[in-house]
Order: structure tokens, then C-alpha cells, then sequence
């Protein structure tokens, strides 16, 4: 194919859009637009901060995606990169093995709640996720159970883009053009007190999902059902923190139903919420796997995996079929430097990073709740370094301003020429900086946040449709 040759020139950011525009194909595209778009190029990062490639400075408001917890320009994982890639920067893990993911696997399993005890690692989230659902279903075999397959999870969810786990996902957008393995999955509700019904307290609206849960199994048959698939808090869902107490509830009934509980700390592990992992820390629960990845080398380095309890293997290595095989691998698993950046990043978050973001977190919370003052916004929740405004019509009736307004859009142009670059999301703005911001740092991020939003909130008046 024709393809501008740019070796020979010197590239620069306008050169960089035009090619994106020739030649690449973006995540989550529209088909109008698929293969044929710029988006907001960003050239560098440093701290909390990245630079577009106009050379402006903005906060970066969702650290990448979730991910870079200790902040851009950490240049000691720079180091710990090339070194191990001078050292070794593949080994093929068939027949042969590294000393970084061993060495790693030990510290996260240190780390994680109850038995938790061993560490595949996988490229990312979603490879975690596609892992932990297809260890349940060889783990279901092996033990004369094949047909206890069925994976629930709920709406307002999100488990990835591979095609069983991007199968959980409950956003409504993601999946209405995509195909999926629907006969596989059950899906259950939001747990979003927001969304609760109206007059309901919380604890009534816990009771109610609960009953869900319990309704579900009862209705599909729990001898069925191989998994329970969710994240601790909601993340790409609009930061939905649950009811106390439901969490530990569900974990209780999948234990009394053989119903295997997969805790997707993709977002909330290695920081998101003060602590390596939030499902034990946080949640007091113990689940039967949990998935993380982003964090893990604060985006450093495409790395996942999923951490699996010492009963599940056991009961494997006691099995009938000693050599029935996990037909699962990716050439890429316990990737030597993926797993040396881990370990350097894990340092830090131990010696210093988890303290600050716990120690910032509430003030990061309370500041961003002060937004609830601005009309537009019907709601601030989060918790930890993870928060989100949601932007409503009118706040009586919570009705979200539909896609068409493209609030969160509007609200992401408003920042970015004021200096945050935010995760706009429909109606909402997802914030979750990375773990190493100030106060001061909070305060500029929440008043041009405020600002946006009341820029926005001017333009759709204006306009007349709110
Ligand atoms: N699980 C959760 C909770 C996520 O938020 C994401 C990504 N945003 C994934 C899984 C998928 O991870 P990845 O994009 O690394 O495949």
C-alpha cells in the first residue's frame, strides 16, 4: 500500500496527525470515522503532567488510563528496562523460566488477601480476565463439572476487549454494534446507589441486589453457574462505588454455591485505593482470583495477570486427570522486563507511593465533591484516587444528559485549553490522577475542572438544551 515515507524528514507533531489519519485505526472508532481520525496528540510527560503536541502542559487527569500511578518519567524504571533487556529481554516460557516473574509472583502474592498464592501473567487487563474465565472453565472440567460454565456479571461493568471477557461487559455503547458469547453470561444489575430507586435507602438498595444475586441462581440454577465476575469499584462504569457490605454478601453466596469469585482489580490494585489490592484491604473479601494489569508497571510495560487461590490448584493437582492440560499461553506471559519494571515499581509504591495516596485521597475527595455545587452536576462519588462528576438535565429526576449533548466531550475541549486533559464519558468525567499528586496540584486540577464544567453548562444554555 502507498504509505508516506517519513524516514528521510524530520517528523513533526502535524506530520504525526496526517499519518494517524493515512494509517492507523484507534481504539473504540466510529464507523464513520474509522481509520480516518486525529485525535489529541500528546508528545510527552513528566510528573502528573503530559504535553500535547502543541507543546501545552496539561494535568494528566486519568493518568493514561488508570495506569500511570507513579507518574510519567520515572527514570529508574527507565533503567530497570534497559538493563534487563541488556540482560534478558525474552526467554521463550514453553520449557524455560526468568527470574523477575518469579521473583515478582512471590511479592504479589505476598500482597493479596486469603490463599491467594500463584500468578499467570498475561499482556493486560484483558488477557487477565480472558485467563481467570477460561482457568474456571478447565478447572470445571478437570473436576466432572462441565456444565457449571456460566459467568455473571453486571451492568455498568467493564472486563475487556477479548471476545469472552468484552462478552461481561455491561455498557451498553461498547456492546450494541459488537457480537458477543451471550449464552455464556448472566447479567445482573448496577450496584449504583445513585441509580437506586427512588425513596430507597442504601442499605435497602444492598438488600435488593442481594436478592438479585440469590433470584438469579435460583432461576439459572447455581449448579451452572462456573463464576461471579466484578470489579471492587466500577471503574470505566463512571467510578460506581457499591453499598457497604454487599461486596462481602456476594463473595459469602458464591462460596456457599461452589461459584468461583473473580475480583477484577484491573484499576483499583497497585494504588487506585491506598493499597496493593483493594478486595482484602479495602473490601474484606477474599476472592477466588483476582485480575490486575495497568498499575502493575504503572503503564510502563503492557503487563496483566491473574493471581489464583492455593485450594483451586490444589484440588487440580489432586484431580482424577493429573494430566489434563491448561491449553492456555501467550508467547508474551512472565515477560522478563514486564515483570523487572514490576518489581522497581512495586518499591516505590511500597516505599512511598501507597502512604501519599492514602494519605491525599480524602482531600482529593472532599475538593472534587465541592463540584457538586455547580448546577450541571447531579453527582461527585469515588474513592481513593479514583472520582467522577456526573452531569444530569435536570437533578430531580437524575435523567443523564444523553450522548447527543456530549457533556463530558464538551467539559474534556473546555480543560484542555485550560490544562486537563479529563476521561470524558458520555455524561460524566472520570478522574484518577496519578497516585504522586499535591494538594496544590488537587486544587488546580478541581478548579479547572470547575471551570470547564461551568463553561459547558454557559454553551448548553445558550444553546437552549438545558
Ligand atoms: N478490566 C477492567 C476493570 C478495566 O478497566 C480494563 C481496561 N480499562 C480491563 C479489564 C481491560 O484491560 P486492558 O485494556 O489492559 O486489556
Amino acid at each position: 500500500a502507498a504509505a508516506r515515507d517519513l524516514r528521510a524528514e524530520t517528523a513533526g507533531p502535524g506530520d504525526a496527525v496526517e499519518l494517524a489519519k493515512g494509517h492507523l485505526v484507534q481504539p473504540w472508532p466510529f464507523a464513520g470515522s474509522v481509520g480516518a481520525e486525529a485525535r489529541a496528540l500528546i508528545g510527552e510527560g513528566d510528573g502528573i503532567y503530559i504535553t500535547d503536541g502543541t507543546g501545552k502542559k496539561l494535568i494528566d487527569g486519568p493518568a493514561g488510563m488508570w495506569c500511570v500511578n507513579i507518574g510519567h518519567r520515572r527514570e529508574e524504571l527507565a533503567k530497570v528496562m534497559y538493563n534487563q533487556a541488556m540482560a534478558l529481554s525474552y526467554n521463550t516460557p514453553w520449557y524455560t523460566m526468568n527470574a523477575p516473574s518469579a521473583e515478582l509472583a512471590m511479592r504479589i502474592a505476598g500482597h493479596a488477601p486469603g490463599d491467594l498464592s500463584h500468578v499467570f501473567f498475561t499482556t493486560g487487563g484483558s488477557s487477565a480476565v480472558e485467563t481467570a474465565l477460561r482457568f474456571m472453565q478447565f478447572y470445571n472440567n478437570v473436576r466432572g463439572r462441565p456444565e457449571k460454565k456460566l459467568i455473571m456479571s453486571r451492568g455498568g461493568a467493564y472486563h475487556g476487549s477479548t471476545y469472552l471477557s468484552a462478552s461481561l461487559n455491561g455498557r451498553p455503547r461498547t456492546r450494541d454494534w459488537m457480537d458477543g458469547a451471550d449464552d455464556l453470561v448472566v447479567k445482573l444489575s448496577s450496584p449504583d446507589p445513585f441509580r437506586r430507586p427512588a425513596g430507597m435507602s442504601i442499605s435497602a438498595f444492598a438488600d435488593l441486589l442481594v436478592d438479585e444475586f440469590r433470584d438469579t441462581l435460583a432461576r439459572v440454577g447455581a449448579d451452572r453457574i462456573g463464576a461471579f465476575v466484578g470489579e471492587p469499584v466500577q471503574a470505566s462504569g463512571g467510578v460506581i462505588v457499591p453499598p457497604d457490605g454487599y461486596l462481602t454478601r456476594i463473595r459469602e453466596i458464591c462460596r456457599d454455591n461452589d461459584i468461583l469469585y473473580v475480583s477484577d482489580e484491573v484499576v483499583t490494585a497497585f494504588g487506585r485505593l491506598g493499597h496493593v489490592f483493594a478486595s482484602g484491604d479495602v473490601f474484606g473479601i477474599d476472592p477466588d482470583m483476582i485480575t490486575f494489569a495497568k498499575g502493575v508497571t504503572s503503564g510502563y510495560f503492557p503487563l496483566g495477570g491473574v493471581i489464583i487461590s492455593e485450594r483451586l490448584l490444589e484440588e487440580l493437582r489432586r484431580s482424577n486427570h493429573p494430566d489434563a492440560m491448561f491449553g492456555h499461553g501467550l508467547t508474551y506471559t512472565s515477560h522478563p522486563v514486564g515483570c523487572a519494571v514490576a518489581l522497581r515499581n512495586l518499591d516505590i509504591l511500597e516505599d512511598s507511593v501507597l502512604a501519599h495516596a492514602r494519605e491525599v485521597a480524602p482531600y482529593f475527595q472532599a475538593q472534587l465533591k465541592t463540584l457538586e455545587e455547580v448546577p450541571l452536576v447531579g453527582e461527585v462519588r469515588g474513592l481513593g484516587l479514583m472520582g467522577c462528576v456526573e452531569c444530569v438535565a435536570d437533578r430531580e429526576s437524575k435523567d443523564p444528559l444523553q450522548l447527543d449533548k456530549d457533556v463530558g466531550k464538551r467539559i474534556d475541549a473546555h480543560c484542555h485549553e485550560l490544562g486537563l486533559l479529563v476521561r470524558p464519558l458520555i455524561n460524566m468525567c472520570v478522574m484518577s490522577p496519578p497516585l504522586i499528586i499535591i494538594r496544590e496540584q488537587i486544587d488546580d486540577m478541581v478548579a479547572i475542572l470547575r471551570e470547564g464544567i461551568s463553561r459547558t453548562m454557559d454553551d448548553l444554555r445558550k444553546e437552549g438544551v438545558w
